[in-house]
């Protein structure tokens, strides 16, 4: 693969920054950059800019909405998209339910929920992980019985991100105790609306909300919500695994830290003069920016394979541990650039309606937020010994 840019391809970059540049609001700009605390407005917001654009689903059919870019250029927009100080578009509908809709559901299912997944009219959240059914999914528990034209749900979801602010629901559960766990699992989809829904939160170590738990009460959902045949959600569920480990790799926003992290260090002071000419922190950064290359330049290669074979190879879990590795290591090295900055660091400032000041540039406030909450990168989305025994059985065939 030559990995070096066309001409026609860097005036698509440049047409791309210039729109991404001139499109971001100044208020939501502020925001992000100072590091204050997002609402689902401002995502939303966001999201029907690059809607509007045709830009929300560059990865999708061009006839439903995608934008027919080359791999190229789809990769030139995502690291474009993460240098912009704009909200992150969250993942559940465009990069995992979508394309779970396209492959398993009913033209009517398409009709009926595509347009809102598109324009952002909808925001769905992912119910899979129960308490004692995170890493071992297949022994959920959450039940839907059967009666009539509905299932009847109850059960509970924990850490299910962003339910507080979410329509509708993508849900694995449990529609048969017979034979294997995994052949007894259905996909729904649950209007958060619906009667017997309880939204509880939980508070994550950075101090924000983006977790909770999710009760269901008898929860009524018609048949009609189900992707693909009862009993085999499990297919749908692996499929959407899939898509979602190599949504996390997030090359291009940790190019994009690292950028700034370089930037910052030149105007820290230390006993031998700025922090980017000191040997340990310059040996340290061009380690992290080699090994973010290599990274960079395999996820490149699983691109290239989904685009001919339709198909996320078990590769994605490789890019998913050494993508969230990097992720961490790389806030870990932005937070020991800060110093004594770090130490007063104050979750409460960036909160919605705080009239606290942060403390030090928004650089810093946004980056121990998020050095934070990247504890958890090695969770979430299967965690790092998970996604060791996926590799070691289907790529490596141990
Ligand atoms: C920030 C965050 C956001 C999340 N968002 C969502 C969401 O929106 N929707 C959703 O459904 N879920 C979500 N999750 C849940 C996430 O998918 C689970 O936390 C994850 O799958 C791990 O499951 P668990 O927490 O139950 O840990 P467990 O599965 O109990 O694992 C505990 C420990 O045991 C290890 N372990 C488990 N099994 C094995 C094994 N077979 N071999 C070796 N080691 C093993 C694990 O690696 C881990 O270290 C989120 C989690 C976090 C932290």
């Amino acid at each position: 693969m030559d990995l070096e840019l066309t001409k026609s391809d860097r005036a698509f970059r440049e047409e791309v920054r210039d729109f991404l540049q001139q499109a971001i609001p100044d208020t939501l700009q502020d925001k992000v950059l100072s590091g204050k605390e997002i609402t689902r407005s401002d995502h939303d917001l966001w999201f029907k800019i690059l809607y509007e654009k045709g830009w929300i689903a560059p990865s999708w059919p061009k006839a439903l909405g995608g934008t027919g870019w080359s791999l190229t250029q789809r990769y030139i927009f995502d690291q474009e998209l993460s240098r912009t100080p704009a909200p992150l578009i969250m993942p559940f509908s465009i990069r995992m339910l979508g394309p779970v809709l396209l492959e398993f559901g009913t033209n009517e299912q398409k009709e009926r929920f595509i347009p809102g997944i598109l324009d952002g009219s909808t925001f769905w959240c992912q119910g899979f992980s129960e308490p004692g059914a995170g890493s071992d999914l297949a022994s959920l528990r959450t039940s839907a019985v059967r009666d009539g034209d509905d299932y009847v749900v109850n059960g509970q979801k924990i850490w299910t991100s962003y339910a507080h602010w979410a329509d509708w629901m993508f849900a694995l559960v449990r529609t048969s105790s017979e034979g294997r766990p995994q052949e007894g699992i259905s996909f729904l989809l649950i209007d958060m609306s619906s009667p017997g829904i309880e939204v509880r939160p939980i508070m994550t170590i950075d101090g924000h909300h983006h977790l909770n738990e999710v009760f269901f009460n008898d929860v009524r959902v018609p048949v009609g919500n189900r992707i693909g045949e009862e009993n085999k959600g499990w297919a749908c569920a692996k499929f959407l695994l899939g898509h979602e480990r190599t949504g996390l790799t997030g090359v291009a926003e940790t190019q994009n830290l690292l950028q700034h992290l370089r930037i910052f260090a030149e105007t820290r002071q230390t006993p031998y003069g700025p922090l980017s000419e000191t040997p340990s922190f310059k040996r340290k950064l061009t380690l992290l920016e080699t090994r973010l290359k290599a990274l960079e330049i395999t996820e490149l290669q699983c691109l290239a394979r989904e685009e001919q074979t339709g198909h996320v190879g078990p590769e994605a879990s490789i890019l998913k541990m050494v993508g969230t590795k990097l992720q961490q290591e790389v806030s870990e090295a932005a937070v020991e650039a800060m110093g004594e900055y770090a130490n007063a660091h104050a979750p409460g400032s960036q909160l919605e309606n705080a009239n606290e000041e942060s403390i030090g540039p928004g650089f810093i406030t946004k980056t121990l937020t998020l050095f934070f909450f990247r504890r958890a990168a090695t969770i979430y989305g299967g965690s790092d010994e998970v996604q060791r025994n996926v590799i070691a059985k289907h790529v490596l065939g141990l």
